[in-house]
């Protein structure tokens, strides 16, 4: 089973399966595919994280392809900016693009296909073009997303009717130079060596001459790594998850942790006082997670000590690092979820950052470039800070969840800072509400990520909270403020449970 953001990209991984392909090699087909059919959330110009569950060993492993800030990049960089968005509009805004490096990876370390194999379907719907459909047109006509497609002429003249308005639903796109960019890659000695060389060398020329960072030293020194994940038992379950440069694992479990202590059998789903006791523990977890999480080759990260009982403790008291507030962001990037024949299982995220990334197109390849600097501290000090070859802290969250030594779930979110928020909702509305994948993930969810300088807003979806629960809730102390749907994350979840697998996509994503 293949579940993703779009029906085209969950083929074209199912038809990978067919041909006798693993998870892995279904998953970078819809990777692949995804970067084609839904350029705006994540593609080539970026990078992602990759959960792999190997059913013959029981191990699970993760391929961290996050983008890292260029060699020549400063921490007082974004210190000032003057307009505000240098840090995700433009070129000074993109990090070293790693996604082709790290699926070819993938593929050589976990797969069995070529990349040739898993990437004919994607380049097909480049080539041939497909239609766009309501999520993408939503996307598109976003005032920031207009704004970045009318820097340059070439996406300007593929993606804008009359070089004016983005295309709409059912208008068909294509990307010629992308499909060429992926048989070329397939055509290479290897992938390796074509990012190295004709990759490289045109995106840095691009960026390096309109005053961005990145150079060809920085493609030289990309490096994808091959980590450990954050494994914990939580009650009767085990959770796998991504460990730093992410924060969304060792978040979730902590999260997890905390609800198992603080979440009475008499909490009903969505009462003010089930959403009190979320806000409170997701409060925590975002509030800690700015001085205790960053990228582990620069800082130490004690993983252990962080999901630890005592610490869980201190996080339930209120005894946390930090008080202030958060800007929220907007909601971009992508999940994916893939189990083959086999058992073999893949949760992978992967983002541009903000919509159609940095803006930034490249014309020769037909792609954009991420804007992954934004999730750098601006403040120097920051633990998350930008230094040269670091990767910004995420809050990207595939998971996989053992039951008995089995997985039992297997997702990940889009949504920025709600990728957590919404991971840990849907995990929670299985294991202590009782609800089917389906219904887990549909169910109206909350956000917030904590009270400062007066701030204390609750993020809440349509449905999710009564009349009299908001009332209740404003008793508290909250600021209620209703957001559309799509605020709260996209989760592409299956569920395991015996012989029975059951796929479920989000609806506020497609
Ligand atoms: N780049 C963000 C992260 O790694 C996700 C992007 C978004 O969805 O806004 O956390």
């Amino acid at each position: 089973m293949v579940v993703s953001a779009h029906p085209l990209a969950s083929k074209a991984g199912s038809r990978v399966l067919k041909l006798g392909g693993n998870a892995v090699d279904a998953a970078a087909a819809t990777a692949l595919t995804l970067g084609v059919v839904s350029p705006a959330f994540s593609g080539i110009g970026g990078g992602g994280f990759m959960l792999i569950f190997d059913s013959k060993s029981g191990k699970c492993s993760v391929m961290d392809y996050r983008e890292t800030a260029p060699l020549r990049s400063k921490r007082t960089m974004f210190e000032s900016m003057p307009s505000g968005d240098e840090n995700s509009i433009g070129y000074r805004a993109v990090a070293a693009p790693s996604m082709l490096l790290g699926l070819s990876l993938a593929l050589e370390k976990f797969g069995t296909k070529s990349f040739h194999e898993v990437s004919l379907d994607a380049a097909r719907f480049a080539r041939d073009g497909f239609l766009v459909n309501r999520f993408l047109s939503r996307a598109m006509n976003e005032d920031a997303s207009i704004r970045k497609i009318k820097r340059s002429i070439e996406s300007s003249k593929i993606l804008l009717r009359n070089n004016d308005r983005p295309l709409t639903e059912g208008e068909r796109i294509s990307f010629p130079n992308l499909a060429r960019l992926l048989e070329r890659a397939s055509e290479a000695k290897s992938v390796g060596e074509f990012y190295l060389s004709d990759f490289a060398l045109t995106v840095s020329k691009l960026v390096s001459s309109n005053g961005g960072l990145i150079s060809q030293d920085d493609f030289q020194k990309c490096d994808p790594k091959i980590r450990e994940p954050v494994f914990e038992r939580v009650g009767d379950y085990e959770v796998a998850s991504l460990p730093p440069p992410s924060s969304g694992g060792i978040c979730l479990i902590q999260l997890l942790k905390m609800m198992e202590r603080d979440l009475g059998k008499d909490v009903h789903h969505n009462s003010a006082e089930a959403i009190d006791r979320i806000a409170r523990c997701l409060e925590a977890v975002y509030q800690d997670r700015k001085t205790t999480i960053a990228d582990p080759d620069f800082f130490p990260v004690d993983s252990k000590k962080l999901v630890a009982d005592n610490y869980i403790e201190k996080l339930i008291e209120g005894d946390y690092n930090s008080r202030t507030s958060v800007p929220t962001q907007n909601s971009h990037t992508t999940h994916l979820s893939v189990i083959d024949g086999a058992g073999n299982i893949v949760s992978l995220t992967e983002s541009l950052e903000c919509y159609f990334g940095a803006g930034v197109f490249v014309p020769e390849f037909d792609l954009f470039l991420n804007d992954t600097m934004h999730d750098f501290d601006t403040d120097p000090s920051s633990i998350n800070s930008v230094e040269p070859l670091k990767r910004p802290r995420s809050s990207m969250t595939p998971t996989i969840v053992f039951r008995d030594r089995e997985p039992f779930l297997v997702l990940g979110s889009a949504g920025g800072p709600r990728i957590i928020s919404s991971t840990f909702q849907v995990v929670l509305n299985v294991l202590d509400f009782g609800m089917g994948i389906e219904k887990a993930v549909q169910s109206p969810r909350v956000h917030y990520e904590g009270s400062s300088a007066g701030e204390t807003t609750l993020y809440l979806e349509d449905g999710s909270a009564s009349e009299s629960a908001k009332l209740d809730l404003k008793g508290r102390g909250y600021d209620l403020k209703r957001k559309h749907d799509y605020f709260f994350g996209g989760v592409n979840a299956i569920q395991i449970s015996g012989d029975k697998i059951t796929g479920a996509e989000d609806p506020r994503r497609n």
